[in-house]
């Protein structure tokens, strides 16, 4: 009988440093600004996901020290509305970082709202500025979950240049940013999506697989080269990843659990943001 031999990439205790490490930051900025660095979320309609991850969000800033403002836009509502809220939490000098929870619900115009969110603020590089800067390899805030997934990679000792990385999902939130911080590293990247063929063979040919397509058990343990690192971003309905974790295992070196695998790593990245921009627009140099 086989036996699971892949290494667990565990996210949560890496999140839990990453947090006190915000909350640190939280301490070093409280000499120069008394009122704490705060996130603004928005959540406009009746998204039962959303509010959960919302929640989840005001409970980490609470321990790090962090000023939550939660937003909520009750349907019905209008792009004008959306981007008036959005555009009076960017010239709210009290605020410095703003998430929009996605999906905005139809027929609102997401990508409006997102290019309403001003480039300091912007903590999870949702703007098509950020995503350029965020692709050419500039400064930027970076999407928080590629970020994250980054940190694990990086905080297991896994070098990523000249790897050949598959990326499964192009979304601009998650697989394409991912595409664009791996070339960036000198990995060799090929994505794909729902209109690639012969998907099996080309996740057969990965030495790292990134998941984050939104289907449970999609990607299967037989298109796994042996020894491949496999990073499963995905979150579906029961807790269920986008991999098949029992089958992955077999023949992975490493891989990530769903849950507490990339998850904790976004919302701590999230909050590292959130007080670096803060301390950005007060002129305030905090440490690396
Ligand atoms: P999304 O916007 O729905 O994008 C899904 C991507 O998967 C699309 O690019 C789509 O291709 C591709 N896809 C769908 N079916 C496919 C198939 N059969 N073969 C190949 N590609 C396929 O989703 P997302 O927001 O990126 O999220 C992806 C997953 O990550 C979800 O499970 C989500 O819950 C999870 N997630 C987790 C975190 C976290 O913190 N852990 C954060 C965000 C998202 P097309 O572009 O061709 O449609």
């Amino acid at each position: 009988m086989s036996t699971l031999s892949a290494t667990l990439l565990d996210g949560r205790p890496l999140a839990a440093r990453l947090r006190a490490d915000v909350a640190a930051l939280v301490q070093s900025l409280a000499p120069h600004q008394p009122a704490p660095p705060t996130l603004a979320t928005l959540l406009v309609g009746e998204n039962s996901g959303g509010a959960a991850y919302v929640g989840q969000i005001a409970r980490r800033c609470a321990e790090v020290g962090v000023r939550h403002l939660a937003r909520h836009l009750v349907p019905p509502t209008t792009d004008h509305a959306l981007c008036a809220e959005i555009q009076q939490l960017a010239h709210d000098p009290s605020v410095h970082a703003i998430l929009l929870q996605h999906p905005v619900p139809a027929p609102l115009d997401r990508r409006a709202a997102f290019e309403a969110i001003p480039l300091a603020k912007d903590v999870d590089a949702v703007s098509s500025a950020a995503l350029g800067r965020v692709i050419l390899g500039l400064p930027a805030w970076l999407p928080n979950t590629p970020a994250g997934i980054l940190r694990l990679l990086d905080a297991y000792g896994i070098t990523l240049e000249g790897l050949h990385a598959v990326v499964l999902g192009r979304s601009p939130i998650l697989g394409r940013p991912m595409a664009s911080l791996l070339i960036n590293r000198h990995a060799t990247v090929t994505l794909c999506h729902s209109h690639t063929r012969n998907l099996d063979e080309l996740v057969r040919a990965a030495d790292l697989v990134i998941a984050a397509v939104g289907r449970p058990r999609f990607v299967q343990g037989s298109w796994l080269k042996p020894g491949a690192i496999v990073i499963d971003a995905g979150y579906n309905p029961g807790h269920v990843g986008d991999v098949d974790f029992q089958a992955a295992c077999l023949r992975a070196a490493a891989i990530t659990p769903v849950p507490g695998g990339v998850g904790p790593l976004t919302i701590a990245v999230l909050l590292e943001q959130t007080v670096r921009a803060a301390a950005q627009q007060l002129g305030v140099t905090l440490p690396c």
